[in-house]
């Protein structure tokens, strides 16, 4: 029997106000294949936002699916207590894959709970609660992750168990360094983070960025920022935690990770990783140097943080997408829709700017000719792209005016000039 109730005014009785849903009529996905997406009506989309980047390589992968059956079929058990195979296949490879020497993998369920341990471990190591954070960032929805969170759009409490101090360097076209080119604009920021640290009462526990902000807006800083600032941490003991929930797995397409734009002076102390991993299942975790990771004098475990199904989703994702070099193909992929989206947008006024990097691209909209951030222009495209039948996302610190472009890692020249066309049509509805 069916229910004659609308499925949106269900959802609007239960669920909490703050479980905000894109669009005017709210999108029912019931299926996916490949990089496209069908509604309960049956419309087909082209998906630019991979499910919020979760799904990394393709919807409905078939090795992935197999790998999730037949060990649903065979064990779904406890995470840790026992031996865990597919646990440890996947702490081998991203151990190995982290950039990290002597490095330790923990797993959990979300992004959230990824930077929350690292915050645990961090804040031990060092005896400290004190943060270094980016503005306009975002690491998460928990206790401890909200109070690290610069975005203040996502950043419901300001009761924190932390105490943080939020440094610049970012934001590349809004702030007091907007427009520097970038020696100017990394020399302004390390001299902000000397200020901050000099503000700072006692040891500072961590840094923690996102090579690429993601909800942020996709906008990152030059290249080698965070190395630099690696040196003045390094001259205080402070840990560099490296937030790669959105920029991992070659996403960037130049690096596996975020991170490696940023290696002059050596890698990250903690890596924080989740959504694409699992292609959709989910997988999140920690890696750490075994020293950092070890530093924990109690039990700390995750129920499902590690599950037999998630782990065995990972590994074959995980080789699937490296031996379908997805990293060269978000380069390659990539660099085409950025050029065209580059192309599309120089005829219309409320682009402000299009950023990006491999298959992260952003486009920030304001009111043509200024500085002031236009959301509903960017509701008013999504809605339009979504009757051209593509689904895009939306970010930004500013009122989330900039439309996020994410689609899986194996998106086809065909299928980025189709989406960028239907964008196009969208966008021109603005002139
Ligand atoms: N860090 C970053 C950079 C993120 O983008 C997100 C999710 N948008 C998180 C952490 C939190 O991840 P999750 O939603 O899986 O808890």
């Amino acid at each position: 029997m069916t229910n004659p109730i609308p499925l949106h005014s269900r959802h609007r009785s239960v669920l909490p106000d703050w479980l905000a849903l894109y669009y005017d009529r709210p999108v029912e996905l019931t299926h996916g294949e490949g990089r496209h997406v069908w509604d309960a009506d049956g419309n087909r989309y082209l998906d630019f936002f991979g499910g919020i980047l979760t799904t990394m390589t393709a919807h409905a992968l078939p090795e992935v699916t197999k790998a999730v059956a037949e060990q649903a079929g065979r064990i779904i058990h406890s995470s840790t207590l026992y031996l865990n195979r597919p646990m440890i296949e996947l702490a081998e490879r991203v151990s190995a894959l982290s950039g990290i020497p002597d490095a330790r993998v923990f797993f959990t369920t979300s992004g959230t709970e990824a930077n929350d341990t690292a915050l645990l471990l961090a804040t031990t190591y060092r005896r400290s609660n004190q943060i270094l954070a980016m503005r306009n960032s975002y690491h998460g929805r928990s206790f401890s992750t909200v109070s690290i969170t610069g975005n203040r759009g996502w950043s419901p409490t300001s009761l924190s168990p932390l105490q943080t101090y939020y440094v610049h360097g970012a934001v590349r076209t809004r702030g007091p360094f907007a427009h520097l080119d970038d020696t100017a604009f990394t020399a302004a920021a390390v001299a902000d983070l000397e200020d901050v640290l000099g503000q700072a009462r006692g040891g500072v526990a961590a840094l923690i960025a996102e090579p690429v902000q993601g909800v942020g807006g996709f906008t990152s800083p030059p290249d080698g920022l965070y190395g630099s600032f690696r040196k003045v941490l390094d001259r205080h003991g402070i840990l560099w935690i490296s937030d790669e929930v959105q920029t991992g797995w070659g996403r960037t397409g130049e690096h596996f990770w975020g991170w490696q734009a940023h290696a002059q002076n050596g890698p990250p102390d903690i890596i924080t990783f989740a959504k694409g991993i699992g292609n959709g299942m989910s997988i999140g975790g920690v890696v750490a140097r075994a020293e950092v990771m070890n530093c924990l004098d109690s039990n700390s475990i995750s129920t499902f943080g590690g599950s037999p199904v998630t782990m065995a989703a990972g590994v074959a994702n995980l080789a699937y997408l490296l031996e379908h070099d997805l990293q060269g193909n978000a380069r390659r992929v990539g660099g085409l829709l950025l050029e065209r989206l580059r192309a599309i947008s120089a005829t219309v006024p409320a682009v402000r700017e299009v950023r990006g990097r491999g298959l992260m691209a952003g486009l920030e909209l304001t009111k043509p000719g200024t500085d002031q951030a236009d959301p509903d222009a960017a509701a008013a495209v999504l809605e339009a792209a979504r009757a051209g039948g593509l689904l895009l996302g939306k970010g930004g610190g500013h009122n989330t005016s900039v439309l996020r472009i994410a689609p899986p890692l194996s998106l086809t020249v065909a299928e980025a000039e189709e989406g960028a066309e239907i964008l196009a049509e969208a966008l021109r509805t603005l002139n």
